[in-house]
């Protein structure tokens, strides 16, 4: 058995012995759904500044800009974009009764779509998007064919459309932080999962889940600055450590 068979066998344990499972996802698990993160984007993606698409000020004064974007890349990348492994791990993890909520960095609504129920979303979902004048919420695909007939697309009210994600500029939606940290108190087992956990509030819940007495594992493909007071690390793929903890007797 290797050194990392052993760690997930170990964690395997841990899972078991938890009562209350918070996972914490970041760009990692989506990445293994042909998500690819701002860093590590290239081709079509890299045509597209994230300090233009994705900043609030900018989408303000240009919001063209976010809907070439949108239809160039946004839409086609994560309308075709199927939950993984990792992702449907998770929602075998919640019917067990083991995973009290997923809390997200994501914005593409894969744990959903996976069928994941309690999910707190830090950053919004792309594929919700709304009215700024009447609040009316359209659907991913329905924009989609708004942006054919005018760009930027309109609502029927003449209002402008915003996706339901928080730009560059924009506090986080007061009403996630708080499912968040009400989450990251009840926990034994936090779980962060392909997160480089640099970005608040992010990079605070693993200090508060230890601080509370609950285990800490971390499984990201590079190390964080959190490793040192993880209870395992595991510098693996979502997709590749988390069936493991869902099939008996894997160990
Ligand atoms: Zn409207």
């Amino acid at each position: 058995m290797s050194e990392g068979d052993e760690l997930i066998s170990k964690f395997h344990e841990m899972v078991d012995q938890a009562e209350a499972v918070v996972a914490f996802t970041g760009a990692g698990i989506s990445a293994e759904s042909g998500i690819p993160t701002y860093r590590g984007a290239g081709g079509l993606w890299s045509k597209y500044d994230p300090d233009k698409y994705a900043n609030i000020s900018y989408f303000m004064n240009d919001p063209t800009y976010y809907w070439n974007f949108f239809k160039d890349v946004r839409y086609p990348v994560i309308s075709k974009a199927e939950p993984n492994a990792g992702h449907k791990a998770l929602v075998e993890l919640e019917r067990s009764g083991k995973l009290i909520g997923v809390i997200t960095q994501n914005i593409d609504g894969l744990h959903q779509l996976a069928g994941s129920e309690n999910v707190v979303e830090l950053h919004g979902n792309t594929r919700r998007i709304r009215c700024m004048e009447c609040q009316k919420l359209y659907g991913f695909d329905e924009v989609r064919e708004l942006v054919d007939a005018s760009l930027p697309p309109a609502c029927s009210c003449g209002g402008g459309l915003k996706p339901e994600v928080v730009f560059f500029g924009e506090a986080l939606p007061i009403g996630a932080i708080s499912r968040a940290d009400a989450l990251v108190n009840d926990c034994d087992l936090f779980i962060s999962i392909g997160s480089s956990l640099v970005v608040f509030p992010a990079a605070q819940f693993p200090m508060v889940a230890k601080g509370n007495g609950a285990k800490l594992v971390i499984v990201n493909i590079d190390p964080t600055p959190y490793d040192g007071i993880a209870d395992i690390v595991l510098h693996r793929s979502a997709s590749e450590v988390l069936p493991r903890l869902v099939v008996g007797g894997e160990e």
